[in-house]
C-alpha cells in the first residue's frame, strides 16, 4: 500500500528551519509530509498526495517545545494564590501556600486533559510533564496525540512553614526511596510505549528535598537508561540560603560538586545564581558553568514574575552560550503568552530592547526546547524531522495587518489565531480544542475539584487559618 501523503498547498508563510545558520527562516510554499515526517518543505511539491490542505492566509509554525510544566494540582490552582506570598520567605507563595492544595484522586484525569487542551491551543506538540505517577497520566497523554516526556517526581523531604516565617524540610528517606523506584518503572515505563511519542524523565523534585546521594543514584539511573534528567533548581532565594547554609554553594555549584551538570541536564527555572542581583554573591561564575557543561534552562517568566520575581535575563544566559528552553510551569499553560511574557521580562531584566528579539524566543521556545531534550528532530520545519505543527491563520483579526506574521502572534493574536495543531503528521487541536479529549466534560469536573482543595485548605494548614484569611477574594463580598 501507497503511504498516506499530505501537502499543505501554497502556504502563505513557513517558518523553515535553516541548516546554515541553524536558525528558523520565512519562506513560501508547500509543505509535505508521510509517515509522520516532512518530506518537502518550501517550492513547489510535485510528487503524488492523497491528502491537500489550502495554505492560503496561513502561517506554518513549528511545534512549540514545552519542556516545564505540571498537570497535578495546578490546573486547578487558578485564582486562588496570586495575590498572596510570605513575605519572609522573599514573597513566595510556594512553600507555604501552594502545598495547601489537594486534589482529589479522581479530578487527575480532568486536570491533565484540561492542561493537555490548552497547551496544545496553543501550539505545544512536545510537553514535559513533571507531576506524581498516576494510572491515568500515560493513557490519557497517549490518547492525546501529543509528544510527551513523563516526569515523575520524587523526593525526600517535604516542606513545612512554621509560623509563616521559617522553612523546615521533614525527611522521610524510606519515603523517597519508595518514589524514586516507583519514578523509575514510570520511566520506562513510557519509553517501552507503543505510541512512540511518550519518554521518561529522571526528576528528582527538588534540589533541597533530596538528599545528595539521592541526587547522583538519581543521575545515573538516568545516564543508564540514556535518558533526561530535570530538577527544580535556583527557583527561590529560600531555596538559595538553604543551599548555602548546608554547602556554601550555589545551586549550578552544588549540582557540578556532585556531578549531575551536563547536556542532559534541564534546571526548572534557575534564576537565583549567583550573578542576580537578589542574591549575596558579588560573583559571576555560575553561567559559565552552566554553559560549560552545556546544562539547560527550563525558563518560566508567567508564574515567577506574578510573584515579582524575574530571571537576569534569557537574553544574557543565551549570550554567555547557555541553552534556554521555554516552559509554561502551571496555568494558563499558552505558551504563546509565555513567550511574550518572556520576552517582555527579558527586555526589562536586560534593560534594553536589544536583550532578546522575537527570533530568539521563537528559538528558545523551539530549538532551544529540542536540544534540552537531546533532539534534532522536533521543533524545526525541515525535511526528515517530525511533522509536528501549527496552522495559523493570518486573516485572525489579530494578525492583522500582516508586516510580521511572528510579531502579530506574539504580541496580539496569541492561541486565538492558532487554527490547528499537528503532531507526527496527525491533527491534534482544531479551533482551541482537542481532538482526541473531552475538553469540555474535564472543564466542567474542575469546579468540583477545586471546590474540594478550598474545603481542605483550613486542614491542610499548619496555623488552620480559614480559607477566606488563607486565600483573600480580590474584592470583599458585600
Ligand atoms: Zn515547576
Amino acid at each position: 500500500m501507497d503511504k498516506q501523503i499530505t501537502v499543505i498547498r501554497q502556504a502563505d508563510t513557513i517558518v523553515a528551519y535553516d541548516a546554515a545558520t541553524g536558525g528558523h527562516v520565512y519562506t513560501r510554499g508547500d509543505v509535505a509530509f508521510a509517515d509522520g515526517a516532512f518530506l518537502q518543505v518550501g517550492g513547489a511539491y510535485t510528487g503524488p498526495a492523497q491528502e491537500e490542505i489550502s495554505g492560503k492566509d496561513r502561517m506554518v509554525l513549528p511545534g512549540l517545545v514545552n519542556v516545564h510544566c505540571h498537570s497535578g494540582d495546578e490546573p486547578i490552582a487558578k485564582g486562588i494564590f496570586e495575590d498572596e506570598g510570605t513575605t519572609a520567605l522573599w514573597g513566595n507563595a510556594l512553600y507555604e501556600y501552594s502545598s495547601l492544595i489537594d486534589i482529589p484522586a479522581e479530578a487527575v484525569e480532568a486536570t491533565l486533559t484540561v492542561m493537555l487542551g490548552d497547551l496544545m491551543a496553543s501550539g505545544v506538540t512536545t510537553l514535559v510533564d513533571i507531576a506524581g505517577p498516576n494510572p491515568a497520566w500515560l493513557p490519557t497523554l497517549a490518547k492525546s496525540g501529543a509528544r510527551a516526556y513523563v516526569a515523575p517526581g520524587f523526593r525526600e523531604a517535604r516542606w513545612h512553614v512554621e509560623n509563616s516565617h521559617r522553612l523546615d524540610f521533614v525527611w522521610d528517606k524510606a519515603r523517597g526511596a519508595e518514589a524514586f523506584e516507583r519514578a523509575l518503572a514510570t520511566v520506562d515505563e513510557a519509553e517501552a510505549h507503543p505510541s512512540g511519542r511518550l519518554r521518561g524523565i529522571v526528576a528528582p523534585a527538588q534540589i533541597e528535598t533530596c538528599s545528595p546521594e539521592l541526587l547522583q543514584k538519581a543521575a545515573e539511573a538516568a545516564r543508564t537508561r540514556g535518558v533526561p534528567i530535570t530538577i527544580h533548581a535556583a527557583q527561590t532565594m529560600t531555596e538559595h540560603e538553604e543551599l548555602l547554609r548546608r554547602t556554601g554553594m550555589t545551586s549550578p555549584q552544588y549540582l557540578d560538586s556532585l556531578g549531575l551538570l551536563g547536556p542532559d541536564l534541564i534546571l526548572g527555572h534557575c534564576i537565583f545564581i549567583d550573578s542576580h542581583s537578589w542574591t549575596r554573591q558579588r560573583s559571576d561564575s555560575d553561567l559559565d558553568l552552566l554553559a560549560k557543561s552545556g546544562t539547560s534552562v527550563a525558563h518560566n517568566p508567567v508564574t515567577f514574575s506574578r510573584s515579582g520575581m524575574i530571571l537576569q535575563s534569557v537574553g544574557r544566559y543565551r549570550r554567555r552560550g547557555v541553552n534556554v528552553g521555554l516552559g509554561t510551569d502551571s496555568y494558563p499553560f499558552n505558551m504563546l503568552e509565555e513567550m511574550r511574557q518572556a520576552l517582555i521580562c527579558s527586555r526589562i531584566a536586560g534593560a534594553s530592547v536589544a536583550d532578546l528579539d522575537t527570533s530568539g524566543i521563537l528559538e528558545v521556545a523551539t530549538l532551544g526546547g529540542a536540544k534540552a531534550l537531546g533532539r534534532t528532530d522536533i521543533g524545526r520545519i525541515e525535511t526528515g524531522a517530525r511533522a509536528d505543527f501549527s496552522l495559523i491563520d493570518l486573516k485572525q483579526k489579530g494578525m492583522q495587518p500582516n508586516y510580521d506574521p511572528l510579531r502579530n502572534l506574539l504580541h496580539c493574536a496569541a492561541e486565538r489565531a492558532v487554527s490547528a495543531v499537528y503532531v507526527d503528521g496527525a491533527c491534534v487541536s482544531r479551533s482551541g480544542r482537542p481532538v482526541n479529549l473531552d475538553y469540555d466534560g474535564a472543564l466542567a469536573a474542575l469546579q468540583d475539584a477545586q471546590d474540594f482543595a478550598i474545603r481542605h485548605l483550613q486542614g491542610n494548614d499548619p496555623q488552620r487559618r480559614p480559607a477566606s484569611v488563607l486565600a483573600r477574594p480580590s474584592l470583599a463580598w458585600k
